[in-house]
């Protein structure tokens, strides 16, 4: 493999926790504040940049992402379905996936532009090509727009909304497809990154404003950046392993958040990683674009 240019740019720590399974920021504008989960500890995390302070509330199923509504508050994929939390933090199903897909939760997702939300499954015993990737409408109807998905992850959109971007963990590789913005249909998928290195493999991801692909590499300490013709451009260096996704945020959009994981970590490694579970954030100098949120 050539070599690539490992940025020197300092990762510092926003929110010091110890989350079990820290996942799935998204930059809640209205509120200035960076929205995250814990999915094995049933929590969705608010982290306010201003004061430093971050703040949770526990849902009743495994929360897999939790995105800003239109209306207010947040939706949810969580355990079987999709759910609202409301400004009171009261928790209410509002759909649920096919009984046959009960063996997987619910798992890391995105709004496109036209307000739509996509996500997918991750297989509770890690059956190959079990799970679904699914999208919720405004007007709460499920569509099962993908089959045959292992571990499905971060998802985001080119820019120009033409191109989709989408992880299966298990397959260990970063698809891209058409997409249409009109319809909501996604179509020629093709392999756009691979990531397979020992432990590492893609996780979460995020595209910037200049089409730039940033992906989380979960157990290999670091978040990629992908040119848009797949060429990798930039690596940064994270202190610690399980990295499972970012989102820019901050009242510019310039600042990177980063959020990870203890889970699969020894006693040993945790001792050599303390900062494990918390959410970091770094200046790369490029920005981010506005989280699009759900228009039901
Ligand atoms: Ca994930």
């Amino acid at each position: 493999m050539k070599a690539h240019p490992v940025d020197t740019i300092s990762v510092e720590v926003a929110a010091a926790e110890a989350a079990q399974l820290g996942e799935a920021p998204v930059w809640d504008h209205a509120a200035s504040r960076l929205v995250w989960v814990d999915i094995a500890g049933r929590l969705v995390h608010f982290y306010d940049p201003l004061s430093r302070a971050d703040t949770c509330v526990a849902v009743p199923e495994t929360p897999g992402v939790a995105i800003p509504r239109q209306a207010g508050g947040l939706v949810l994929a969580a355990g079987h379905g999709f759910g609202f939390l409301d400004q009171d933090q009261r928790f209410e199903e509002v759909a649920q996936i096919p009984q046959r897909q009960v063996l997987a939760r619910m798992n890391d997702g995105n709004c496109d532009s036209a307000g739509r939300f996509w996500a997918g499954t991750a297989g509770l015993n890690e059956e190959p090509q079990a799970g679904a990737l699914y999208r919720l409408d405004p007007d709460l109807t499920v569509t099962r727009v993908l089959d045959h998905v292992g571990e499905s992850n971060g998802i985001d959109w080119s820019p120009d909304d033409r191109i989709m971007y989408y992880v299966d963990s298990l397959e260990r590789r970063v698809d891209a497809f058409d997409f249409d913005l009109s319809t909501g249909v996604i179509s020629n998928r093709r392999p756009f990154v691979v990531i397979d290195e020992g432990e590492a493999v893609p996780d979460g991801l995020t595209v910037d404003a200049d089409g730039g692909v940033w992906v989380a590499v979960w157990g290999g300490s670091q978040l990629r950046r992908f040119a848009p013709d797949g060429s990798l451009d930039r690596v940064i260096r994270l202190p610690t392993r399980q990295i499972t996704s970012c989102a820019f945020g901050g009242p510019d959009l310039e600042d990177l958040y980063v959020t990870s994981a203890r889970e699969g970590l020894s006693p040993e490694v945790l001792l050599q990683e303390p900062d494990a579970g918390s959410v970091f954030v770094c200046k790369p100098g490029v920005r981010g674009r506005p989280q699009r949120t759900f228009a039901g």
